[in-house]
């Protein structure tokens, strides 16, 4: 214990270098006595916080304090020595004291020694912190989604390479770190050139970008983009080079595909003799390809597109017109023909144009892009093809109407003369006859239709009546089916009572050829706020999802071995979806493979 007299206290605290002093720990903690170290440290302090009747408060924060008093209270209880460690109030966050404290025997309570030491815990501390950044570097460095390295010395060491750089690489960490790059990577050895630069930017200071650094891999060609940031020290030496590295490999091959089939796409067209266009929405002008200006026979290849518009024939303006509209709402493309008046001549040409519009992220239309071919030639041979079938299928239509009188006739003599076998021949040349009667105006119907020659004559009449006579007539020239009239319908139609007639006899006639002989054919009748849906179903051969949409397509008929043994020409669906969509009505089918066909039309009321 020492001894507490003043003298003796005075004297050993003069000889102690660290900051002490004495306290008092009652009636409160107060300083008894202190040697200069310490009143130094107090004036230092104190300018942080004033407390003007106990200048040592000035040591604490005011938690610090707290924690002060009870380290004091805690030595004195149970006599013993304690120290704890605070920053003091100093406005440096990183200066440590060690306060010891040591409790001495006193009356009337104890008093107790304490002695300010500073220690060195902010180096610990910033060490630390220095550690913690270096981690978090080194976690940025490892999760970076580029290859990272950085390389020591004109050898090109490497010092440190990340996880997405050694598989660029292809090696592990062992196998690279801390040995020249150019004895790691056998093709940058081969590479003097790209090293030459590299090792310059130790004397330049420049940084060095590297574009499309061709590499060949086991799995191809890679393609890298590499830049290189000099790392200097104090003196602006430059020490390491930082590499980042990204593999564009994708983004090469995309752009070289693409290329490739723009060249494709360019070939396809100059041997199609297409041409290609480009409406610009914003200038409301028209850009035309060499060819395509070839094709429209004009001196310059931009145009308005009231210009363009007004070369198209007044006729195909509507068409023309509602599809690009369509092909703009609907966000899909469309393939027209029109005819275009050749400038300055009396000329015509027929054209084929596809296109679609593009649009910018807002969903607004910029342009609209296509292809345009000249087919004039085509259409003049469908032209002369379609005079031909009309006339021949008028010409055999004259000696067809007269046959089929002569056999009336003979039908009405020949039925008091008791000749089962005249009256079944006769019949039978009846059928034929019918047959032949309803091929040929399907060839006619055609002629007529790309003609726009055919005109309806609309009429009031009672729908049901029809059916019902159709589907006996039906009954005679097909006994080998079933045909049933299923359900009853009285509802009077305004249409063309003749050509919906010839839409029943197709489908009728079509449900029995692909269809097993004594099989069922049923026609239904029904009706709904506004239209009248017509519907014939067969349980014949059925049709294939893929065949569905071009059913009613001119020529077109299913290839299939089913279909091959039935003649046909492809035209009696085409025909009829013509005749109904010009009564302003609907066609389509439904159909599953082996089981059977249902065929719909409607018709507004
Ligand atoms: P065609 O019968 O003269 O070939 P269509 O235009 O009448 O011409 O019919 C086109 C194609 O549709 C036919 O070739 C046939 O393959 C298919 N088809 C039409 N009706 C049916 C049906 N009821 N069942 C199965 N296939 C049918």
């Amino acid at each position: 214990m020492l001894d507490p007299s003043n003298a003796l206290r005075s004297a050993f605290l003069k000889h102690i270098q660290d900051p002490v002093a004495v306290f008092d720990t009652f009636p409160r903690l107060n300083v008894l006595e202190s040697n200069q170290q310490f009143k130094d440290l107090l004036n230092r302090l104190l300018s942080n916080r004033s407390a003007e009747n106990e200048p040592f408060l000035g040591l604490f924060s005011e938690l610090e304090y707290q924690k002060f008093e009870l380290e004091i209270a805690a030595s004195v209880k149970h006599n013993e020595k304690a120290s704890f460690k605070t920053n003091l109030n100093s406005n440096q966050p990183n200066e440590y004291w060690e306060v010891e404290m040591t409790p001495i025997f006193a009356e009337p309570a104890p008093m107790v020694i304490c002695s300010f030491k500073k220690t060195d815990d902010r180096i610990q501390d910033l060490i630390s912190e220095l550690l913690e950044r270096e981690t978090k570097f080194r976690n940025f460095f490892d999760q970076a989604p580029l290859g990272m390295c950085v390389l020591k010395g004109t050898d090109l060491i490497t010092e440190y390479a990340n996880e997405n750089m050694l598989n660029l690489w292809g090696k592990t960490r062992s196998e690279i770190i801390n040995k020249p790059q150019q004895i790691v990577h056998a093709e940058l050895a081969a590479r003097e050139d790209i090293l030459e630069k590299v090792r310059a930017i130790f004397d330049t200071g420049q940084q060095l970008t590297l574009n499309e650094l061709q590499f060949s891999t086991s799995a191809g060609d890679a393609y890298l983009t590499a830049i290189y940031q000099p790392l200097k020290d104090e003196a602006g030496t430059v020490t390491n080079i930082f590499v980042i590295v990204n593999d564009i490999t994708e983004q090469v091959n995309f752009r070289k595909e693409l290329l490739k089939a723009k060249d494709i796409l360019k070939l396809a067209m100059d041997a199609s003799g297409m041409g290609s266009w480009n409406v610009d929405l914003n200038s409301k002008r028209c850009f035309l390809s060499e060819r395509a200006q070839e094709i429209y026979t004009l001196d310059h290849n931009n145009l308005s597109i009231s210009e363009a518009k007004s070369l198209v024939m007044e006729r195909d303006m509507e068409t023309v017109s509602q599809s690009i509209r369509k092909a703009l709402h609907h966000q899909t493309s469309f393939n027209i023909e029109y005819e275009i008046k050749i400038e300055g001549t009396r000329h015509t040409k027929w054209l084929r144009s596809t296109g679609k519009a593009y649009y910018d992220p807002d969903g607004k239309p910029i342009y609209i892009a296509g292809a345009v071919l000249d087919i004039t030639a085509v259409k003049q041979n469908e032209l002369r093809k379609n005079d031909f079938i009309s006339m021949v299928s008028h010409e055999l239509r004259t000696p067809l109407t007269s046959l089929s009188a002569y056999i009336q006739l003979l039908q009405y003599k020949l039925k008091d003369a008791n000749d089962a076998y005249a009256v079944d021949t006769l019949n039978k040349v009846g059928i034929q006859l019918k047959r032949m009667s309803l091929m040929i105006d399907g060839f006619l119907n055609v002629s007529l239709l790309e003609a726009g020659k055919i005109y309806l004559n609309m009429v009031q009449f009672n729908l049901m009546d029809l059916i019902n006579v159709i589907a006996e007539e039906n009954r005679i020239i097909l006994p080998s089916h079933f045909i049933q009239v299923v359900g009853e319908c009285d509802v009077m139609i305004n249409a063309d009572k003749e050509k919906i007639g010839n839409v029943l006899n197709n489908l009728i006639g079509n449900a029995a050829k692909y269809s097993k002989k004594e099989s069922l054919i049923a026609i239904k009748c029904e009706t709904n706020d506004d239209e009248v849906i017509v519907s014939i179903e067969d349980e014949g051969i059925g049709i294939k999802a893929s065949d569905l949409d071009k059913l009613f397509d001119r020529f077109y008929r299913v290839d299939s071995a089913d279909t091959k043994t039935i003649s046909g020409f492809g035209v009696g669906l085409y025909i009829c979806a013509e005749l109904i969509n010009q009564h302003g009505g609907k066609i389509w089918v439904e159909s599953e493979l082996k089981k059977g066909s249902t065929f719909y039309f409607s018709l507004p009321l």
